[in-house]
């Protein structure tokens, strides 16, 4: 997938989920930052999404 079309996928998905995400804000006020991040990370399907996005990204740069 193009550069370009990865970097939109993934604003479109921030702006979409994660922006107003209220689960992560109540786990960030509750559990802190780390947690809530991991929380992204292991458990949300748009996490995962981001974090397959994101490989992307990498393997391209290097
Ligand atoms: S990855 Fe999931 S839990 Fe985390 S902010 Fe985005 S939508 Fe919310």
């Amino acid at each position: 997938m193009e550069r370009k079309l990865v970097v939109h996928k993934v604003n479109e998905l921030l702006d979409t989920f994660c922006q107003d995400c209220f689960l992560n804000k109540y786990l960030r006020q509750t559990y802190g930052k780390n947690h809530a991040q991991r929380f992204c990370i292991q458990q949300c399907s748009v996490g995962d999404e981001l974090k397959t996005y994101g490989k992307m990204l990498v393997s391209r740069d290097s």
